[in-house]
């Protein structure tokens, strides 16, 4: 039962927790993988000092992911700023190899020209960009399946659109229906505490409930290791 996205360590629960920098402590229990990143709220002026730190800290085996970054119109400096930093996330991702955590509010339109741009990037050289996952989903299906389409997966905390879970979890038995001969077909969303200081068990009962599927199968599929971190096992 793993945990996408927390900012605390809850038992033996296996999780990628997500550290300051600043925080970050030479060794964490077997279980925990980290992400690190600046949070959009946090962008200021000295940014690139922070990501200078983050930047030789990533390259750590424990650290599984870059994040969360990302972009938020309701909160923080101004969009142009945390643009900046953001930008700087996704070639730190690209360089080091290694998956985002995505914050997103109000600036879907952006983070999609960031993807395009990035896929452009990715094209040319012949590669594959790192999959982007956007933490704490709270939107409209039609979002969802958009976000979706531009190859980004999904991660739901404790509040979320309950018709976009049933659409998404939908939308991936179908695909996977389709792609029955493609095994390695990567389970579109993965669940999340977030900032709440609870077992991410209560988080997969409630999902679970809500899709009226086992919790033994969520379990199962939302485990993020063999398609975003396989390569990263010990
Ligand atoms: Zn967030």
């Amino acid at each position: 039962m793993f945990n996408f996205h927390t900012y605390y360590i809850i038992d033996e629960e296996p999780c990628l927790l997500n550290v300051d920098v600043a925080d970050l402590q030479p060794s964490y229990p077997e279980q925990v993988k980290l992400s690190i990143g600046v949070h959009p709220w946090k962008v200021t002026a000295a940014w690139r000092d922070e990501l200078a730190l983050i930047r030789e800290a990533v390259r750590r085996t424990d650290v599984w992911a870059i994040g969360e970054c990302g972009l938020d119109k309701m909160k923080g400096e101004a969009l142009s700023l945390q643009m900046e930093a953001f930008r700087a996330h996704i070639a730190l991702a690209e360089e080091v190899q290694k998956p985002m955590i995505i914050h997103c509010v109000r600036a879907f339109d952006e983070l999609l020209m960031l993807r395009r741009e990035l896929e452009t990037v990715c094209k040319k050289e012949c590669r594959e960009p790192q999959p982007w996952v956007i933490h704490g989903f709270r939107g409209k299906p039609e979002q969802a399946k958009q976000m979706m389409t531009k190859g980004m997966l999904l991660s739901f905390g404790h509040q979320y659109n309950v018709e976009t879970l049933r659409v998404v979890f939908s939308e991936h038995l179908r695909r996977s229906t389709l792609n029955a001969q493609r095994s390695t077909f990567t389970f579109p969303f993965f669940l999340e505490t977030d900032d709440l200081r609870l077992s991410v068990r209560q988080i997969y009962e409630q999902v679970a409930h809500h899709l009226d599927v086992d919790v033994d199968l969520l379990v199962r599929l939302c485990d993020p290791l063999p398609s975003l971190f396989s390569h990263q096992k010990p």
